[in-house]
This record gives structure tokens, C-alpha cells and sequence, in this order.
């Protein structure tokens, strides 16, 4: 780059990352803008990043040891089995991942930007008008300002690829189901301890869905015991201490009555239809899950509840004009394929790169689109395949061993599952 001025639209993991890469790429101003003006370290719950995944970001220098995380070694799947408190095991997977708060890594990624990079909290972008050699950048309270580039890291209703691509070419598709989240304090967990040992992301299966528990750092802002930052593995892994908690993450699909409610992704669900999906939750619970898992269930406070419509979308590309897409606004990775933070972390590295390699920014944004797009398109691919499988078409999970379940999984892509290598 050769000091051109540059407008981050949103400043999420996506964000943060891309203002990275941008300062690193030769930037001159890099400005970021997040319509939220809280802390987005308050929302959010947890992340899974798979190892060799982290170790590329690591070298690449977007992740460090030093962010809180949990280590996970194996994924057991577990179904209902009369009177068995933790359920019966049908198959474990070895899980080589690390588990993050989704809090704990926005801080850590915004707490590293330089300090020269100008992140404006509270300003949303209401309009992006590009030209020939930059765009002009319209914001809520109407004023405008003029960038050289502007890089939509805007998440899933992204205004940036709305101004460079027709709506219904990445228009978010509704998947027919959804995730209900929660976290609950470690410390809270139902007995007994070996039910869920601090290493395994353990699955519970059941017709028609699965729910993955794992545990994640504590809170950064300390507010569940945990020092600041500090929460459950700081460096080489360290000690579980009371900050941890337990993220779980329940798929399945909606009453049939409510499930035109969810298909519009511009609609969050209102307090009355996450009462009945919360409802709905607790007889499925009821019915397929053994006890232990039950009650982790049950114990989840509300306040620490969200429910995720599952959408997802590609666009066909990634850079345009003065206009790039990274993140969600380019792709959303349903949360089965593990992938949906490490995507973000990767198109920014990858931007990163291509600013660096190329003397021109044309030219850099084409070598991005070219690497990246078809990543997107793999990932949106993968969660489908997926979502059929674990959800929408599940299998006769009780009836399986070990055998019968790794074919399974080998041939429903569960292979992708973790995301793909940073360089194809
Ligand atoms: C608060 C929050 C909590 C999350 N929690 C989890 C989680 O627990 N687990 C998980 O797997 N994923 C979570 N996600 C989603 C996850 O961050 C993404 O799937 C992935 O990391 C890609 O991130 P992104 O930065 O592309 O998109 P997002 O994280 O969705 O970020 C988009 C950002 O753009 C901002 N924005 C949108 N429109 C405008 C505009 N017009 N002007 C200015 N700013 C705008 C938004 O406020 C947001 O901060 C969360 C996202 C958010 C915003």
C-alpha cells in the first residue's frame, strides 16, 4: 500500500483483524467503524479454533498464547440410555481444538491494534457510494467521509456488499433450524465429575439433533471471578481456575408452527417467540437427553441464553472497485463447521498478504477475491452438508459403534469440520 486512507466498516473480530492487517500492509489512516458503543466483550459466548489452525494465525501474527483459552483434546458423542446419568458413549473423536470466550478474543484483538488506528465506537455507516478510485462513506448522523478503500467487515446485513454486490446474489438463506446457546459457570456443573471430563467437547445425539458442551475462559471483565483478561489458560495452557465456564451449543429444528418466524434474517426473534423456542428446547431435553445433560440444560440461567436462527450466505465476490468483504459480511459459516471466527481471522490475514505481495491495490484485491471467494463458497457447502446430517436428516445415532460412526462422519464432510488450511 502506499498510504492510502481506509475505512473499516464494523469492528468485530473481523474488523479488528482487518485494521491489523491493513496498518501492517502499508496503510496510511486506518479508521474503524462499529456502530455498537458498549463493550462488545459483554455479548457472545464461545468459540472452538482448531490447532493447527491456531498455529498458522499464530505464525502469521494474529492469534497469541497470551489470549485465554481452554485446551481440548477428544469429542465424545453420547446418546440417552435408560437410567445412565451421563448417557451411553457411541463413539469419541479425537478434538484437537482450543476453546476461546468469543469475549476474551475481541478484547485481546482489539487491545493489540496500534495505537494509530483510529477505532470509533457508536458510529454506524449508513450508506457506501464507491467511485472509480475510492468511495464515499455515509454515516447515520449523515455526514460524509471519503476513503482511498473500504473493507466491509460489517457481519451477516453487511452495508458494504450491499453497495457492491445485488442484494439477491448473497441474500442469507434460512437453514430450517436453530442453535440455542447458553453458558453456565463450571463450578455449577451437575454431578458426577466424570461425566464430563475438563478436556472433551462431549456431544449429546438425539433424532432430530445434537448439542456440543465445552468449556470456555472466563469472563474478561471479570465478572464471573475471573482477573481481567486472565481467565482460564494464559500462556502455555496454566490451570483451570473459577472464571471457567461451560458453552453449549443445541441444534435443532423449530415447531412447525414458528418457523416462518425465523426465515427472515433481519428479524431477531421477540421475547414471546424466544419463550416458546426456549419451551420447546426443555421438551426435547426432556424427552432425548440423558440427566446430566438435562440439567446443565436446565441450570442455564436466561440471562446467560441466546438463540442463533441458522442463515447462511457467500457472496459470489469478495472484492470489487475500491470495495473488499471479509468476515461474515462475505460468508457465514454455520456454527457446525467451526470455522466461523477462524474464517475472519484468515480473510484478514489473507487481505494482509495479498497488500503486501502486490503493487497495486487492484491488483491485491483481485488476488484476494481469487484465494478467498471460493473458501466461502467451500465453507457455506460444508455447513449444509453438514446441517443435513447433524440435524435435519440425523441417523439412527443409538444404533451405532465406533465403526459405523466414523463412516458416518467421513461421509457427511465431517472432515472439514475446523476449517481449512490458511494457503490452499
Ligand atoms: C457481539 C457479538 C457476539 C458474538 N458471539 C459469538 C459467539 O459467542 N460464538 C461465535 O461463534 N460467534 C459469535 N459471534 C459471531 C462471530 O463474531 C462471527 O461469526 C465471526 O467471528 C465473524 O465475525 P465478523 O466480525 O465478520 O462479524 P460480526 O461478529 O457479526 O461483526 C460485525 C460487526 O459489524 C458491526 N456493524 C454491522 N453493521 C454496521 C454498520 N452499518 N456500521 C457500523 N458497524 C456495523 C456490528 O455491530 C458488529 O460488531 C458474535 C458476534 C457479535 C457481534
Amino acid at each position: 500500500m502506499h498510504g492510502e486512507r481506509v475505512a473499516v466498516v464494523g469492528g468485530s473480530i473481523a474488523g479488528c483483524a482487518a485494521a491489523r492487517a491493513l496498518h501492517r500492509a502499508g496503510a496510511g489512516e486506518v479508521v474503524v467503524l462499529e456502530r455498537a458503543s458498549g463493550r462488545l466483550q459483554d455479548r457472545g459466548v464461545g468459540l472452538a479454533i482448531q490447532n493447527e489452525r491456531y498455529a498458522e494465525l499464530e505464525a502469521a501474527g494474529y492469534l497469541d498464547a497470551r489470549m485465554p483459552w481452554v485446551p481440548l483434546t477428544r469429542r465424545p458423542w453420547v446418546v440417552r440410555d435408560g437410567a445412565r446419568r451421563a448417557g451411553r458413549e457411541i463413539a469419541s473423536l479425537p478434538f484437537p481444538f482450543r476453546s476461546y470466550r468469543w469475549g476474551s478474543l475481541w478484547q485481546e484483538l482489539r487491545r493489540r491494534l496500534p495505537d494509530d488506528v483510529d477505532y470509533r465506537g457508536g458510529v454506524a455507516v449508513r450508506a457506501v457510494h464507491p467511485d472509480a478510485d475510492g468511495a464515499a462513506v455515509v454515516l447515520a448522523d449523515g455526514t460524509e467521509e471519503r476513503f482511498d478503500l473500504v473493507v466491509g467487515a460489517d457481519g451477516h446485513r453487511s452495508t458494504v456488499r450491499a453497495a457492491m454486490l445485488p442484494a439477491a446474489s448473497s441474500a442469507p438463506a434460512w437453514g430450517g433450524y436453530l442453535a440455542w446457546r447458553g453458558t453456565v459457570a463450571a463450578a455449577q456443573l451437575p454431578g458426577p465429575a466424570e461425566a464430563f471430563p475438563e478436556d472433551t467437547a462431549t456431544t449429546v445425539a438425539f433424532p432430530g439433533g445434537h448439542m456440543i458442551s465445552y468449556r470456555i475462559p472466563g469472563s474478561p471483565s471479570g465478572e464471573d471471578g475471573a482477573a481481567d483478561g486472565e481467565a482460564a489458560r494464559d500462556g502455555d495452557g496454566g490451570s483451570s481456575d473459577d472464571g471457567v465456564r461451560v458453552n453449549w451449543v443445541f441444534y435443532a429444528t423449530p415447531p412447525a408452527h414458528l418457523a416462518e418466524r425465523l426465515a427472515d434474517p433481519e428479524a431477531s426473534p421477540s421475547a414471546e417467540l424466544t419463550r416458546e423456542l426456549t419451551d420447546h428446547q426443555h421438551r426435547l431435553v426432556e424427552r432425548y437427553f440423558p440427566g446430566y445433560w438435562r440439567d446443565l440444560v436446565r441450570g442455564t440461567p436466561e440471562e446467560d441464553r441466546l438463540l442463533q436462527p441458522i442463515h447462511d450466505a457467500a457472496a459470489p465476490r469478495y472484492a470489487h472497485g475500491r470495495l473488499a468483504l471479509l468476515g461474515d459480511a462475505a460468508a457465514i459459516a454455520r456454527p457446525h463447521t467451526g470455522s466461523g471466527a477462524l474464517k475472519a481471522l484468515q480473510d484478514a490475514t489473507v487481505l494482509g498478504r495479498a497488500l503486501l505481495e502486490h503493487d497495486s491495490l487492484p491488483a491485491a484485491l483481485a488476488a484476494y477475491d481469487a484465494e478467498r471467494a471460493p473458501v466461502g463458497r467451500a465453507i457455506l457447502e460444508l455447513g449444509r452438508s453438514l446441517g443435513r446430517a447433524h440435524v435435519l436428516r440425523t441417523p439412527d445415532w443409538a444404533s451405532m459403534d465406533q465403526r459405523s460412526f466414523e463412516a458416518w462422519w467421513h461421509e457427511n464432510s465431517g472432515a472439514g469440520v475446523g476449517g481449512r488450511p490458511l494457503r490452499p
